[in-house]
């Protein structure tokens, strides 16, 4: 066999190992080995485009992977939970950049040798340039105003949109030119035009991603690491490397069916992510509005004994489960009541915390057996005939005011909590989620507020527990 057929086969098997992967990752309990088979494949890929390109400087290759490895694992070990989606931000900015920059290089060796490009290549060359520049800048303002570097709230302008829509049209007649599908104007050599190009297809990236509001930045990471694939898909056909052009396009499929999960989760459209800013106006209409209603308060010694005298509990773990960090303390609590024979299943949304997949790997970490986990239309129906529900840290996956269609989160599928027999909520006030809605709930007849940091609020409700 030859050395081509060779690399042919180790892309055919990478690019099976690539689909494998991801089906492997439906799962939480398959995730793991799935992401560790998706990897193994991508070296592969690596490797046999290495041996077909007979590099020879493998210095400077050594150096790169060390020092990317290194980087990547750290990162990786380091990071917090409830800050993944940033890292995944950062990432796709590094995706969208390098295949920005393998278009670059491709168009400027092109231009150099003076050959003639193809319309195909000069379509592809444009394409990979566009979306994967759009990406890079996009994903670092995202990734800004996760962390706090750039304001969260949205920044508008008067005419926004028709700049943006201006600005969009002289990229595509500046993409024509690149693509030599369209004469050159006013004297501008090819690589001026090109690098004017370049610029404001990042200026474009900024200006789409500071009118969205940091709270909706999970949904745009997922939506822009879809777009880092595709523009990899697109660098893949201009190298002419087929397990660039097969990942890119599994990455941008992929990423575009967990942006569009993660909206029809929440019941908005993309258009309202996009250009709605949601959590921002209805958030601080409903907050003003804020009369004082009358709420059950209890303690840590009052939520034990409900919960070590019930038959079922149903557990319901949000966001602030996330950012106190209590789910060890949460599964010893579960553990005891366990042991004193009470039912106890988790209840989980689409959408609690603030990724997809969140609280699963939250829960995961305190060793929660996954036979315990239920989907929302898994468990649904069961609340009605639970005896308590104690939620930790949710708000808007358990708010009723969905209901109401004139609410901002109409339409949301909820978990039916309400109708259970009791329900406790631990959180630290009255304070919304990330909606900005008041949560009738919290007033309802059968609520106990438990008003404290989640994971005190569990390492004590364990010691009584266990006193009980
Ligand atoms: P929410 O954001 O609705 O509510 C979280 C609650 O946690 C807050 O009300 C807060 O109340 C409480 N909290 C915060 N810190 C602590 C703490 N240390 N101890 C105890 N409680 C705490 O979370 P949900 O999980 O219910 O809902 C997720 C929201 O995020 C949904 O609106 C969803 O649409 C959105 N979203 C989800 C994405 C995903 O992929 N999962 C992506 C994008 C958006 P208090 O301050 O009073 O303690």
């Amino acid at each position: 066999m030859d050395l081509s057929t060779l690399v042919e086969l180790a892309y055919l098997a990478s690019a099976v190992l690539f689909v494998v992967g991801l089906k492997r990752m439906q799962s939480p309990a398959t995730a793991r080995p799935g992401n560790a088979l998706a990897a193994s494949a991508m070296l592969l890929a690596i490797l046999a485009t290495l041996v077909d390109n007979q590099v020879l400087d493998w210095t400077g290759i050594l150096i790169g992977v060390v020092l990317g490895g290194l980087i990547g694992a750290v990162a990786a070990r380091t990071v917090k939970m409830t800050a993944m989606p940033e890292m995944v931000g950062l990432f796709n900015a590094f995706g969208g950049g390098a295949s920005a920059m393998v278009a670059a290089a491709e168009y400027v060796r092109l231009q150099e040798a003076g050959a003639l490009m193809a319309a195909g290549t000069g379509v592809t060359i444009a394409l990979s340039l566009l979306i994967g520049a759009v990406t890079f800048s996009g994903s670092v303002i995202a990734f800004g105003k996760l962390n706090g570097m750039v304001t969260g709230n949205p920044v508008t302008f008067p005419g926004q949109k028709p700049v943006n829509a201006l600005l969009f049209v002289v990229i595509l007649a500046l993409g024509g030119m690149v693509a030599g599908l369209l004469a050159v104007v006013g004297g501008l050599t090819p690589l001026t035009t090109f690098a004017v190009f370049s610029g404001l297809a990042l200026l474009l990236g900024v200006l789409l991603v500071i009118p969205i509001g940091g709270a909706d930045m999970p949904v745009v990471i997922s939506l822009l690491n879809s777009y880092s694939g595709l523009a990899a898909s697109a660098a893949g056909f201009i190298i002419g490397n087929m397990v660039l052009i097969i990942s890119g396009a599994l990455v941008g499929a992929a990423g575009l069916f967990l942006t569009m999960l993660m909206c029809k989760a929440m019941n908005r459209s993309l258009a309202n992510v996009m250009f709605g800013a949601f959590g921002q106006a209805g958030g601080k209409a409903a907050l003003a509005s804020g009369e004082k209603k009358p709420v059950r308060s209890v303690d840590a010694e009052q939520a034990a004994l409900v919960m070590a005298y019930a038959q079922s509990v149903i557990v319901v773990p949000g966001y602030g489960l996330a950012v106190a960090q209590a789910q060890h303390e949460l599964k010893k609590v579960m553990d005891l009541l366990t042991e004193r024979g009470v039912d106890v299943r988790f209840a989980v949304h689409p959408v609690a915390g603030r990724m997809p997949g969140h609280m699963n790997v939250l829960l995961a970490e305190a060793d929660v057996s996954y036979d315990l986990l239920y989907d929302l239309d898994e468990i649904n129906d069961d609340f009605k005939n639970t005896d308590v529900v104690l939620i930790v840290g949710a708000n808007d996956v358990v708010n009723p005011e969905a209901r109401d269609p004139q609410s901002v989160i109409a339409g949301m599928p909820i978990l039916d909590v309400a109708y259970a027999r009791n329900v406790i909520v631990v959180k630290r006030s009255l304070s919304p989620g990330f909606a900005g809605i008041d949560n009738p709930l919290f007033y309802m007849e059968n609520t106990m507020m438990f008003f404290s940091d989640a994971k005190k609020a569990m390492s004590d409700v364990a010691k009584e527990v266990r006193e009980a």
